[in-house]
Parts: structure tokens; sequence; C-alpha cells
């Protein structure tokens, strides 16, 4: 059945979760929101891919190391070769490039150093899997757009030998058009939050994406949109970046749903 939302990026793996997940997960079916379900290091991937596993339909998965969120976490393709085996495991992340923290660390070289090749292998195996990757990018500053840069200057590599099957996604979009349109160019979509419904800062590039380029998640459990900001965030709320994605486009709800869901079909290659 084709989903009536989707929301392409959650934790509901997440200890936030444990006390009432399955409510969580029977609400997403009532309203007809699918959910990619995203690890952040080994268990919560192996966590994320069970869940697909083990739900009927409108939940999936992706896989990887996140840059930061566990330094000592290592990207061990063996086992992460086995989760790719499991059902609808859609895509590889969310893995990319954090410099938000750099100054937290003593040697920023080093740790940078560290990030690259860490996103590179989830590369390098997404690749050999034919998946899409789910990127994480936050810059130390946005005006320098730091980590977007790096990003960019690595995909733009590996997209001469790898062409079409280097693909994906950057979650969480929280830059301008200019830096927007270089992901584009490179076949990549760009998805938004709730952080939307709440700050005014993301309404141009916004406007000037093309719809066939978006996505939407409301990155459960954090960044709840309006009118549900301070609660926990879930999937369910996905209809309310929709939603503001439509008022800020000036185009209709109906259109803006529509699309959002033939875009997490065609990238995460999910056939319904
Ligand atoms: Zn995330």
């Amino acid at each position: 059945m084709t989903p009536r939302f989707f929301d392409i990026h959650a934790h509901v793996w997440d200890p936030a979760f444990n006390e009432d997940r399955n409510a969580v997960i029977a609400r997403m079916q009532e309203k007809g929101v699918a959910s990619i379900m995203i690890g952040t290091d080994f268990k919560s991937s192996q966590d994320s891919a069970m869940m697909a596993s083990f739900t009927d339909e409108g939940i999936f998965a992706s896989i990887g190391v996140h840059p930061i969120d566990d330094i000592e976490a290592r990207f061990l393709v063996p086992l992460f070769d086995q989760l790719t085996e499991g059902k609808r495991v859609v895509a590889v992340g969310e893995c990319g490039l954090d410099y938000s923290r750099l100054d937290e660390v003593s040697d920023v070289v080093l740790e940078k150093e560290r990030q690259r090749k860490l996103f590179e292998m989830q590369i390098d195996f997404a690749l050999a899997h034919n998946l899409p990757l789910m990127l994480h990018v936050r810059d130390s500053d946005k005006a320098l757009a730091d980590a977007h840069h790096d990003i960019l200057a690595i995909l733009r590599e590996k997209k001469k030998e790898a062409g079409e099957n280097l693909r994906g996604n950057v979650h969480f979009f929280s830059q301008t058009f200019a830096i927007a349109r270089e992901y584009l160019v490179l076949g990549f979509t760009i998805s938004f939050t709730g952080v939307i419904t709440f700050s005014r800062e993301y309404d141009e590039v916004i406007r000037l994406t093309p719809l066939d380029s978006i996505m939407t998640e409301p990155d459960s459990p954090y960044v709840a949109p309006a009118p549900y900001r301070g609660n926990r965030n879930e999937p369910v709320y996905v209809e309310e970046v929709v939603k503001k994605l439509a008022e800020i486009r000036g185009e209709d709800f109906e259109t803006v749903r529509a699309a959002t869901v033939q875009n997490a079909l065609r990238v995460f290659n999910i056939v319904v």
C-alpha cells in the first residue's frame, strides 16, 4: 500500500520510546505514515534492521555510524554486511561530517581525518550494496559551511567513478539554496524537519528547491514541530512538516504530500 506520509529519518529505537513504542508504531500505521529507522552505531543499526524486519509494512531501516555520536564507534564492514541481508534495509547512514563540536577536541586536523575516513568507508559500503546514503552534515558555523564544503568535495570525487550509483539524501538540511544546489547537481535530495514550523530561516531554500528533490522527517525523538514543540517528537508529526512546506511554497497540501511520498519511494528504491 502506498503510504500517506513518508518520514525518512526516525530513531524509534531510542529509549525515549521504551514505554510506548508499540503504541507509537500503531499510530503510524493508523495514519499511513511510513518511516525509516536510522542507525547511529552498530547496535542501533541492528535495532533499526530488526524493527524493519518484524513489522509487516511501513518500517524501513538505514544502517551506519554517526560521525560524532560516539567517537569510539567503528564501521565494521562484515557486521554491517550481515545487516543488509535483513528485510527493508534501504540506506546507509546516518553518516557524514559534523564540525559542530570541534572546539571540544584537542586535535582538529586528526578529528576531521577520523570523520572523513569513517564517512568514506560508508560511501564505499553503500556503493558496494547499491544503497543510497543518509547524510548527516553539520557545520561549525553556517556562514562557513565548512562541513558541507568538505562533504561535497568528497562526493564529487567519488561521483567520478561511481556515477549514478552514488546517491542519497541530506537529512535535517540546514543550509542555503546555494549549498542545496550543489547537492541537487550530484543527484542528491534534501529533507526538512519540524524546525521549519517555527523558524523562518529555511523559507528561501524551501521555495527554490524543486519539489521532486524534497523529503520530510520530523527526526524523532528530537525537535518536535509546532504545535507539539517541547514534547517528545514522533513520526506521525511528519504531517505538520508537510503542511508547512506547502504553505511556504504556496502549493496545495495534497500536491506536496503526494510528491514527498513519491520522492522517498524513488530515492530509497521502495516498491509498494
Ligand atoms: Zn538522526
